[in-house]
């Protein structure tokens, strides 16, 4: 049976600005908190741990401000990272998925465990609940994301700890995950980004109900990677078929590419590449796949256009400031 492994982290970073802050390690974890629940929800078992910081021994203010944790506890209660972290793994066990609120606490555990000089045993693609994405999709428009305290309102769990400390919030997730409608949205798992492909061979496709989304292997310049086959391609995700564009990629703006394609049995489908930066500065590309009907097929086309003239506009402006200097 699948455990849910629902946790949540404090972090530190540097009290004193940003150039006293480590580039490898901005934000320092000094607590985490989490709740395992079986596969029917239920709570099982909890984890706590206070660590003990060795790179920012300082609160910074907005820290201490939210948390109320002073550097006094952590030193005295903390123990180091990679002790507490090795003894979280083996509390979670075998068979578990991670569950967060937000999409931000997986990516800087790993990032501590790099700093750490550990091994990241998570598999890859490293696939993980986002609790407040789930909420979002179940009781809004998929796009807002509600706040912690937001969702415990709205199931009207009771409350008796204080929010925003690490122990409180995953149980106040947890309890969110085991109120909400979960069979509907099992399926929206979401990716981490923090070990993305690297080669050909390792990039990956998810499918969920009404949209695909491959992730790239990482590449210099987003050039590069829009000259890839394997970014470009669209493939229609119901019968595989390899689509003919009718709308070819255009950058829609600095982070983005669209383009339409027609799959002759299934309709329209329109592909969305983000760009976007990995760890250590290089490019990687995100695609997604959705098909689309009525206005939203002409959407496409009117995006292109206005792309269309921006630039002119840009140009026109561009010339006559040439002119006048
Ligand atoms: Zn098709």
């Amino acid at each position: 049976m699948k455990y849910y492994i629902v946790f949540d982290l404090e972090w530190n970073q540097s009290a004193v600005g940003k150039e006293a802050s480590l580039e490898s390690l901005p934000f320092e974890i000094f607590e985490i908190g989490a709740v395992k629940l079986n596969g029917n929800r239920e709570k099982v078992s909890e984890f706590h741990e206070i660590i003990r910081p060795c790179v920012y021994c300082q609160m910074h203010f907005a820290i201490s401000e939210v948390t109320h944790a002073s550097m006094e506890e952590l030193q005295r209660y903390g123990r180091p990272f990679p002790d507490v972290m090795k003894d979280f793994l083996e509390w979670c066990g075998k068979d578990y998925i991670f569950c967060t609120w937000g999409s931000m606490d997986l990516t800087e555990l790993q990032r501590n465990m790099a700093y750490h000089g550990m091994k990241i045993p998570f598999q890859r693609p490293l696939l993980f609940y986002d609790v407040q994405k789930l909420f979002s999709l179940l009781y809004s428009d998929g796009k807002v994301r509600a706040s912690l305290d937001d969702a415990v309102c709205f199931f009207d769990i009771i409350v008796q700890a204080p929010f925003h400390r690490a122990m409180e919030d995953a149980e106040y997730t947890a309890r969110v995950l085991a109120e909400m409608e979960f069979e509907q949205i099992r399926q929206y798992f979401s990716v981490d980004y923090y070990r993305l492909p690297s080669t050909q061979e390792e990039e990956f496709t998810l499918e969920f109900p009404d949209y695909s989304k491959y992730v790239s292997r990482t590449f210099a310049t987003k050039e590069e990677a829009m000259a890839d086959k394997q970014v470009t391609d669209m493939i229609c995700y119901k019968c595989h078929r390899m689509l003919r564009k009718k709308i070819r990629w255009f950058s829609y703006s600095q982070k983005f590419y669209l383009c339409l394609a027609i799959c002759p049995e299934h309709g329209y489908v329109k592909g969305k590449i983000r760009m976007k930066r990995s760890e250590d500065g290089s490019i990687f590309a995100i695609k997604t796949q959705k098909f689309v009907y009525g206005e939203d097929v002409d959407l496409v086309a009117k995006k292109k256009e206005e792309t269309k003239i921006r630039r002119l506009e840009r140009n026109r402006i561009r010339k006559s400031q040439k002119r006048r200097s």
